[in-house]
């Protein structure tokens, strides 16, 4: 097996001129700059048409290109062809660790070794030609809570006289089961749900909601199955894992607020959750391992990552609300990891489906301008958002656009990109 030329060089540190990686410079013919966020140290994969051929194909993006799969592999990938026939990532997914290797790594070869060029030219398309679907199909969905700060807030303004943070937060990773039918690609619009609501003099009406907000999320897409009535232990949770998206779970907060009781999150959130075009493998994001913060009280041994590798993404989002940024959600806080939510949800015994996706909770920061949502950001709607055209929000309105992006260090200084989640809200 050739050596990662990755592996060659200690780490940049921040702020280090950025010298071209050896990957860098092979892939100048295909016009990536260094620091581009789809360079060749990131290479998401994503599901795509295009008006010439609508039939499903898989890509790989990069700079501003996308690499069709599914036309490449016969030729250049012929072991693993038949992964991208269906034009989803489900088979690949599927495939398991040891597959998205080597894909990986052959894909990266195409692209900066020379002699690949004269084959794989032909197989780039622009990105901007291409339309964009829902990369696999969603198994189970699962949206957990796992930012100190987010829990902290929501604590503060929906329970103002209690402890913000429930008793059991720092034992476990609170999650609840989504709707995984209505999760929907980036670009897809949002209609305004309607829902019961009970207006603060008690009446209870069926109407749109008024409340209608953000959380800006990361999601981890489940590739490796496992089985029923065996946990998933911290060390091997990640070779379940195939990659990175973004999500933005879209929440009625009045709908929320009168259903929630005593079972939790349902109609509220079960309209539209919105997820990024491109799926960025695990492997891409080794250079942004972080540890995650201290935890007290310790967790019980099945969640206890102390001693492990760093279980934390130093990825860091942005919101953006009609082109306006409006905060810079740090994903590093974290409390609770990846790891230990996978072993959390299989602690019982539930199987992981290849397709599930994991959503990590909005992620909130400590300043207001790190605020995953917009309840925080306007205080449940007590301090509205002023916006440089000059009009305020405190919850979203029709024709409203929300954009989500992340970004993570790479090495040799390059910038991983998670690409974007995009909706307009539409009215009901
Ligand atoms: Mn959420």
């Amino acid at each position: 097996m050739t050596p990662d030329p990755d592996d060659a060089g200690p780490l940049m540190t921040p702020g280090t001129p950025p010298p071209a990686g050896p990957l860098d410079a092979a892939a100048s013919w295909l016009g990536v700059e260094h620091g581009d966020p789809f360079g060749i140290h990131t290479l998401p994969y994503g599901s795509f048409t295009t008006p010439d051929a609508p039939g499903a194909r898989v890509g790989v993006a990069i700079g501003e290109h996308i690499l069709d799969l599914t036309a490449a592999a016969d030729a250049l990938l012929p072991e693993h062809a038949g992964l991208f026939t269906a034009g989803s990532l489900d088979r690949l997914l599927a495939a398991g660790p040891t597959v998205w290797s080597q894909v990986r790594s052959q894909v990266r070869r195409w692209l900066v070794d020379g002699r690949y060029r004269r084959a794989v030219e032909p197989l780039l398309l622009p990105a901007a030609t291409a339309t964009p679907r829902l990369p696999f199909t969603v198994a189970d969905y699962v949206d957990f809570y796992a930012s100190e700060q987010h829990a902290t807030n929501l604590g503060r303004i929906l329970r103002p006289d209690g402890d913000p943070l429930t008793p059991n937060w720092k034992h476990l990773p609170i999650g609840y089961h989504g709707r995984s039918g209505t999760v929907v690609v980036s670009g897809t619009p949002v209609v305004r749900p309607r829902g019961q609501l009970r207006a603060p003099d008690g009446e209870i009406t069926f109407a749109p909601t008024a409340r209608l907000d953000l959380e800006a999320e990361v999601g981890f897409v489940v590739g490796t199955p496992s089985r029923p009535g065996r946990p998933v232990p911290l060390a091997a949770a990640e070779r379940h894992v195939f990659g990175a998206c973004l999500v933005n779970d879209w929440s009625a907060r009045d709908i929320q607020a009168w259903e929630y009781v005593p079972l939790g999150p349902f109609l509220g959130k079960a309209f539209a959750t919105s997820v990024s075009a491109w799926v960025v493998p695990l492997d891409a994001l080794r250079h942004a391992r972080v540890p995650a913060p201290p935890r007290d009280p310790p967790p019980l041994p099945h969640l206890d990552d102390t001693g492990a590798p760093p279980g934390g993404f130093d990825i860091e989002l942005a919101i953006s609300l009609n082109g306006h940024p409006v905060s810079r959600p740090p994903f590093a806080g974290m409390y609770w990891t990846l790891a230990q939510q996978l072993a959390h949800l299989t602690a019982g015994g539930a199987p992981l489906r290849t397709g599930d996706l994991l959503a990590s909770g909005t992620v909130s920061g400590p300043t207001r301008a790190q605020y995953g949502s917009l309840v925080e950001l306007t205080w449940n709607g007590t301090q509205p958002l002023a916006l440089p055209d000059g009009s305020a929000r405190t919850f979203l309105k029709d024709g409203d656009e929300i954009v989500i992006t992340a970004t993570a260090p790479g090495p040799h200084a390059t910038v991983i990109g998670l690409g974007e989640v995009r909706a307009r809200i539409l009215p009901p």
